[in-house]
């Protein structure tokens, strides 16, 4: 399976049996008919497995799946993290990250994914975000696990902007990915949901442990739902990523766009090693409009660009980062390209950017 390309692996993903259907129907139980493996819904739901069996052999490891992305991260430092201990997060990654560690009682290091990074020395845990959301800056996953590893440190990627197809993170290194599948992975916009990989047995075990003890579970269907996204993500992806290099060269040198980021552009400063590292890029790219209200205006004149927060959907959609408190300029926007024609969105964008006062 593992030599399939992504498109085969991810459609494959729901399997195909002889007389069944296409993709199992998702399984609702709290409690099961005791004789079987299954006992109660809170630890046991074969839709969950079905999902986690995909995400798990896409990301190479096992992945443990929770009701969203947060879910996910708060088990992880949960299970992680104990009272006193160093933990190492981007100060410019995803901003509830940052709020979730300030509450608990350890040591909190901030540093910008691009680096530079401290010693790791006497630090428990090192939380990557590349790339990072909303700046998209990149860093060099392999090279700082091994000098985590060296440390004695162990090392999380929240993966949520790459996907299991844009990036692997436990094959460079990584011990854990953690990741928002709300976003691309589910990617219609009508779903929250979260999962955990480790190719550490244990370590898995002690998540889904956690998990069933303190109760953030999935809904099946959101899980079912997610798997059936899924299916398309190669799909999407590449749509997606198609949309956002043609509005990388139309943006570039628009007089009205500053500071204009996407990994995969030769010319962005975070190329070099996104390429290495990347298996792909997606549909998501930051820039800077001159204020709050030029971005308001922006997206009154478009008529494909809907405000919104979140990303990975069908749509392209566009959120100014600084009104959710993340410490960015006003008019600075995370524009996540969707699925529609290129040349359409390409003319929309222009559109609206070009009105006098844009
Ligand atoms: C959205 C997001 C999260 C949180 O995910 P939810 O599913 O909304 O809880 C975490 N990390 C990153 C990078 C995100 O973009």
């Amino acid at each position: 399976m593992s030599e399939w390309g992504d498109g085969t692996r991810v459609v494959h993903s729901v399997p195909a049996v002889a007389g069944e259907p296409f993709g199992s129907s998702p399984v609702f139980a709290s409690a099961y008919h005791l004789g079987g493996s299954d006992t109660y819904g809170r630890p046991h739901n074969a839709t969950w497995r079905a999902l986690e069996a995909a995400l798990g052999a896409l990301d190479g490891g096992e992945a443990v799946l929770f009701p969203s992305g947060m879910a996910a991260i708060s088990t992880v430092l949960r299970v992680l993290l104990a009272p006193g201990d160093t933990v190492v997060v981007p100060s410019d990654g995803y901003y509830l990250t940052r709020t979730l560690v300030a509450e608990m009682p350890v040591k909190v290091v901030e540093v910008p994914t691009a680096g530079p990074y401290p010693s790791f020395e006497g630090v428990r845990l090192v939380l990557l975000e590349s790339p990072s959301n909303p700046g998209l800056d990149v860093c060099d996953i392999a090279a700082l696990a091994e000098r985590a590893h060296a440390g004695g440190a162990l090392v999380a990627v929240d993966n949520t902007t790459a996907t299991p197809l844009g990036q692997r993170p436990l094959e460079l290194g990584a011990d854990i990915v953690v990741s928002s599948d709300t976003k691309a992975v589910a990617g219609h916009s009508d779903v929250l949901l979260g999962h955990v990989s480790t190719a550490d047995a244990g370590l898995a075990e002690k998540v889904r442990a956690a998990r069933t003890v303190g109760g953030a579970i999935p809904g099946p269907f959101e899980a079912w739902l997610a798997h059936r996204g899924l299916g398309t993500l190669d799909l999407r992806l590449a749509r997606q990523a198609e949309n956002a290099a043609a509005l990388y060269a139309v943006l570039k040198d628009h007089p009205a766009v500053r500071g204009l980021r996407w990994p995969g552009a030769v010319e962005d400063p975070a190329h070099e090693v996104a390429r290495r590292q990347m298996r792909r890029f997606g549909g998501v790219l930051t820039f800077e409009l001159a204020s709050a209200e030029a971005v308001a205006g922006f997206v009154e004149r478009s008529e494909l660009v809907a405000a919104s927060t979140s990303f990975g959907g069908l749509h392209t959609t566009l959120d100014r980062r600084a009104q959710w408190g993340d410490p960015v300029p006003e008019g600075l926007v995370r524009m996540s390209a969707g699925c529609e024609d290129t040349a359409d969105l390409v003319a929309d964008v222009l559109k609206a950017l070009d009105h006098p006062e844009g």
